[in-house]
């Protein structure tokens, strides 16, 4: 997403919209863009930097690290800012800038029930498991009990 600098007025402007998923190359990592990337941002030159603040939110299809499925998911950068320094080149390019915003909320272990809102089947068969094991422990602490009884007659 290019800004062209001449067309920023003075006193500052008001941007909206969608551009390109800045994280193309995710897909072998389970990573893809389900959506435009949508932007609202301020944008202004102040001496010679640009700067902009404002937030970015990209829907994704992510794989849940327990049960293997595809879930949706969004990422938000609610607080997006740079204020960098201007070269000299007439555009600047904001797409390095959000792409590095978007990899740092992206969630390092997505998991369908914490980040999509769903059951997990992979922590369904967990907690059965579970269950099953608990109440083999049980079992045996009983019989650890009566044992003991035992012993004391
Ligand atoms: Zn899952």
């Amino acid at each position: 997403m290019k800004l062209h600098l001449r067309q920023i007025p003075a006193e500052g402007q008001h941007l909206e919209g969608e551009t390109d998923c800045p994280i193309p190359d995710l897909a072998a990592e389970k990573v893809t863009c389900a959506g435009p990337l949508r932007y609202s941002l301020d944008v202004g030159i102040t001496g010679h930097a640009l700067w902009a603040n404002g937030s970015l939110h990209q829907p994704v299809t992510l794989e849940c690290v327990s049960c293997l499925q595809p879930f949706d998911y969004t990422i938000d950068v609610p607080a997006f800012a740079i204020h960098t320094e201007l070269a000299g080149p007439e555009t600047v390019d904001l797409m390095p800038y959000m792409r590095e915003d978007i990899l740092l909320n992206l969630p390092p272990y997505p998991n369908c029930a914490r980040h999509g809102g769903r059951v997990c089947k992979a922590a369904t068969v967990e907690t059965t498991v579970d269950d099953a094991a608990r109440a083999e422990q049980k079992r045996e602490a009983d019989w650890a009990a009566l044992d003991k009884l035992k012993l004391r007659k």
